[in-house]
């Protein structure tokens, strides 16, 4: 799984921009290739399921991620067009890139991955003023877990 060099840069500016809040959104490439070339932004609904329950949603939208229901419909209808959705990526504000229990939780469904994608991290920090994509790393399901497969360096 490659990820092309200007689908992780749009994914870096996403994570700066909605810092300091976590960033989501899509990764996607041709039905016949094996990466990804292209970011779809999603929208971040976090904060409204913490609004309307914060009792089940205890977090906000800087320490979690949630799509909405047509990004779902989006990423899941996408696996039956010619440019399916391959990676899911999310930011991490402050915190580093590791895949969380809540991001575990998210991603299965009864124990089984919920779709057929690997999932990004960003790790965005802000130092000296500064927000700053640090870096990223790409977790997949190995039919028992998410293992970190590949690790990406951050911007120049
Ligand atoms: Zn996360």
């Amino acid at each position: 799984m490659k990820i092309e060099d200007q689908a992780l840069a749009a994914a870096y500016a996403h994570a700066r921009e909605a810092y300091p809040e976590e960033a989501c959104g899509l990764l996607l490439g041709d039905r016949g290739g094996s990466g990804v070339d292209e970011a779809r932004r999603c929208e971040n609904t976090q904060n409204a399921l913490h609004t309307e329950d914060p009792a089940a949603n205890p977090r906000d939208a800087r320490m979690a991620y949630s799509l909405g229901p047509k990004d779902l419909f989006f990423l899941d209808k996408s696996q039956r067009g010619e440019r399916p959705a391959r990676v899911v990526y999310h930011s991490h504000v402050e915190v580093g890139a590791y895949f969380s229990a809540k991001d575990r939780d998210d991603a299965l469904l009864f124990g089984e991955p919920r779709f057929p994608v690997d999932y990004l991290v960003v790790d965005v920090k802000r130092a000296g003023g500064v927000v700053r994509a640090l870096g990223a790393k790409l977790f997949r399901w190995d039919g028992a877990e998410f293992v970190e497969v590949a690790a990406y360096p951050g911007e120049a």
